[in-house]
């Protein structure tokens, strides 16, 4: 998402007249797009800020930590000109002129009254020739309450875009040569929740994935992240009668105990996970499954840990970020009793990072000698005339070719198989 909203910032200051630079040595203005989702993130940023702050630039921190560390910022960083939560970046490019004229000294901005209900800024795009596929924002904000989260806290409640301005959006998209759309939000298939009506039985999310199947050039179709309440029948169909609909979830799992998923606030359990799993596998056999995994929650035990290793294996996560819980100020969990010590949250990543290289090699190697249809993404950052893509289920797949272009479709036959990539011969 981040990564989405910092090409909506480039956007806007390229319409104000600015210029991207190859580097940040060059740069008069730097802009720190931020995260708060782990401790670890911050501490970098807060880090990067003071090394930044030194030069005489303009320095503009902007994302989650902006809302969520403002006047920590501003105390621990003086050189840090402006300051701007996430929601309405259209403003940035107006703040900078600001700064840059002397008018204003300091700006910090993180509860602006419009910015809970701006999402115009997401269908800013800048479409270059080195590009195949794209992220569409379609919502922004959570209405659940993770207990472990600081999201609902930076992001705000949810807010749904207009299912016509997002298919506008992926025309022009279409139009300027994107075949692949990633459909984006916190909970993406809670879309249009009760603000827009089920139709034959298929929520808002459905509906625009179906609207979306018909815009002509976008030839696949992704979205991350949902949540595994709300991941119907109807969802679970449309991997069967949508065909751009690519052979890939990210279904965050969280944790394999059904008693932290309750200290998670997850509302759902284990049973329930596993029988959505095995509904998409009964549809789609071939299907990628990743997930998000946290171990170290407050209070989870052996056991517990236990639970979520036997989930790992039972419902075949061929890939997952695994997280060491870092504690967020202001959420539930940050004051639960039982914080786990952290060469424990060590030794349980790095079981589950072994499992994970064992699950993906697995999967990589069921795709030996079959034939696949691969987006061209560009040039393979080593090797001669190695060309990289991806594959119909995103593995990320490297050949060999001649004058490709980014965006093409090739049928590459996979040849060998790596953890994380696989490798194979134009057709
Ligand atoms: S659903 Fe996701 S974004 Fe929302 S509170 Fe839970 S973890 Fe955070």
């Amino acid at each position: 998402m981040n990564e989405r909203d910092s090409e909506s910032i480039h956007s806007f200051l390229q319409a104000s007249g600015f210029d991207m630079v190859d580097n940040e040595t060059s740069a008069d203005v730097i802009i720190l797009n931020t995260c708060s989702v782990r401790e670890l993130a911050e501490l970098k940023a807060l880090g990067k800020l003071g090394y930044l702050a030194r030069r005489n630039i303009v320095l503009c921190v902007l994302g989650c930590m902006a809302k969520n560390l403002a006047e920590e910022i501003k105390k621990r960083v003086p050189g840090v000109d402006i300051i701007l939560g996430p929601g309405d970046y259209s403003k940035i490019g107006d703040y900078i002129e600001d700064i840059i004229s002397g008018r204003r000294t300091f700006i910090i901005d993180v509860d602006s009254p419009g910015a809970e209900n701006n999402l115009d800024m997401d269908s800013m795009h800048n479409v270059t020739q080195r590009q195949s596929s794209a992220f569409v924002s379609i919502m922004s904000g959570c209405n659940m309450r993770c207990s472990y989260c600081i999201v609902p806290k930076t992001r705000g409640t949810e807010r749904y875009r207009a299912m016509e301005d997002i298919i506008l959006e992926i025309n022009k998209l279409a139009d300027n040569g994107i075949k692949e759309v990633t459909l984006l939000g916190q909970i993406v298939n809670r879309y249009g929740f009760r603000q827009i009506e089920q139709k034959d039985g298929k929520s808002a999310f459905v509906q625009l994935l179906e609207k979306i199947h018909e815009v002509p050039g976008i030839k696949r179709i992704r979205f991350t992240s949902p949540h595994p309440v709300g991941f119907h029948r109807d969802l679970i169909d449309c991997y069967k009668n949508l065909p751009k609909l690519c052979s890939q979830v990210h279904l965050p799992a969280q944790s394999g105990s059904n008693r932290i998923l309750k200290a998670m606030r997850r509302a759902y359990n284990r049973d329930d996970f596993i029988k959505i799993v095995q509904a998409l596998r009964d549809t789609v056999p071939s299907i990628s499954v990743s997930t998000d995994l946290i171990v170290g929650f407050p209070g989870e035990n052996d056991d517990d840990f236990s639970e979520t290793c036997s989930l790992f294996d039972e419902a075949r996560f061929d890939m997952a970020f695994i997280f060491k819980y870092s504690d967020r100020r202001g959420t539930v969990a940050a004051s639960m009793p039982d914080q786990v010590p952290r060469d424990v949250k060590e030794y349980r990543n790095a079981v589950l990072l072994k499992k994970l290289a064992t699950h993906s090699k697995a999967y990589n190697d069921k795709m030996l000698n079959t034939l696949q249809m691969v987006l061209v993404e560009g040039k393979a950052r080593r090797g001669e005339n190695i060309f990289q893509g991806r594959a119909n289920n995103h593995r990320k797949v490297l050949f060999p070719g001649d004058d490709l272009d980014v965006g093409e479709f090739v049928d590459v036959r996979i040849t060998s198989s790596a953890v994380t990539t696989l490798y194979g011969e134009k057709i």
